[in-house]
């Protein structure tokens, strides 16, 4: 793995403040706890966890959405904080987004054409022929035709509106590229080409990807690395490989846990463990806020994690665990949780 990184995480926090019918400040939800990482050049990180674990208030801090309470995002060598209190055009240009819903994203009274060509005029100052020739190039480039270009959003199917999302997001030449559940809206068949398409993209022109979605199995098939995110926290970082075939947290095991497997064997004992796994041991929910967030669902609590927050422990050969499982003596590569879940291998 090379260690050029686009980007950077450090310690970041982000709260939200929770207020009263009076508008004072009742309560704060800390929404992303000391999260740090690395996107490295010309690859893919998946952020993966629940709704509720951070990770898309992750994405929305890195687009400059939500202001983070400390720690710092650095983008090619360049603190963000830097910026103040605006965004410079030079990194909206470089840092662009695919979200969930298409639709929602794509102006419906502005034809396919115009809205790939606006970024176009706003950040290249591309106008007439020189405009129209890029939009087919582009539209060219995601599988749809220059015929596309005079049609509306809502003529398309979900897979062809993402399409033109990325297309969208491809316009300005951007470096990196957040897919915010990205191809989480999408039938198997359609998700898989438009995986397929964003690969291809990141062989032909070089750019890095933050995958983030709900889905384990989703994540590993694109992601050079991968981050576990519970309840703000991440938990587990690893590359996709390590992670998905030798798990160390119980988090990333309960959610490859719900990864559907082809062999109906494979599958009842991964039903099985399953089942297991969400044994709830509802006495520790009282001792969360000081101990490990995961204690209230996790079949493997201690007295140790009611107790004490994990600290992030580096695994042998790169990225790092939090739990006290692994605390002894460091984490250690072959986990004592791997021979309970059967994990398909990659296509
Ligand atoms: Fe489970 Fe304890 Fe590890 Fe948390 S620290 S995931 S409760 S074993």
């Amino acid at each position: 793995m090379s260690h050029d990184p686009i980007l950077s995480l450090d310690q970041l926090h982000v709260s939200f403040l929770k207020r009263d019918f009076l508008g004072r400040i009742s309560d704060t939800l800390h929404a992303v706890k000391d999260v740090s990482f690395e996107i490295e050049s010309h690859q893919t990180f998946g952020l993966v966890g629940e709704s509720g674990s951070g990770k898309s208030t992750i994405g929305k801090a890195i687009l400059r959405l939500l202001k983070p309470e400390r720690g710092k995002i650095i983008f090619d060598g360049e603190d963000l904080q830097s910026f103040g209190l605006f965004t410079p055009l030079s990194y909206r240009k470089q840092v662009q987004a695919v979200f969930q819903d298409p639709y929602s994203s794509l102006n419906p009274s502005h034809t396919v054409a115009n809205i790939i060509g606006e970024p176009l005029t706003r950040h290249l100052g591309l106008s007439g022929k020189a405009r129209q020739q890029r939009v087919i190039e582009l539209l060219e480039r995601v599988g749809l035709s220059a015929y596309h270009g005079g049609r509306y959003p809502i003529e398309f199917s979900g897979g062809q509106r993402q399409r033109i999302a990325i297309a969208r997001a491809l316009a300005v030449e951007p470096r990196l590229i957040i897919c915010d559940e990205a191809v989480s809206a999408l039938d198997v068949s359609t998700q898989a080409q438009v995986i397929n398409l964003l690969e291809s993209l990141q062989r032909d022109l070089a750019v890095s990807y933050l995958f983030i979605s709900h889905d384990l199995a989703v994540v590993r098939h694109i992601s050079h690395t991968i981050g576990v995110m519970y309840l703000g926290n991440m938990v587990e970082l690893g590359s996709a490989e390590r992670v998905y075939e030798r798990p160390l947290h119980p988090y990333t095991e309960m959610l490859l846990a719900s990864v559907p497997l082809a062999n109906p064997i494979e599958q009842q004992k991964r039903r099985m463990a399953r089942q297991q796994l969400r044994r709830v041991e509802t006495n520790a929910r009282k001792h969360v806020e000081r101990g490990c967030p995961f204690a209230p669902r996790c079949p493997y609590v201690m007295q140790v994690c009611l107790e004490q927050m994990p600290a992030p422990l580096a695994v042998e050969g790169g990225g790092m665990v939090r739990c006290h499982l692994h605390s002894a003596n460091g984490a250690e590569l072959t986990s004592p949780l791997e021979s309970r879940i059967p994990v398909p291998k990659k296509d």
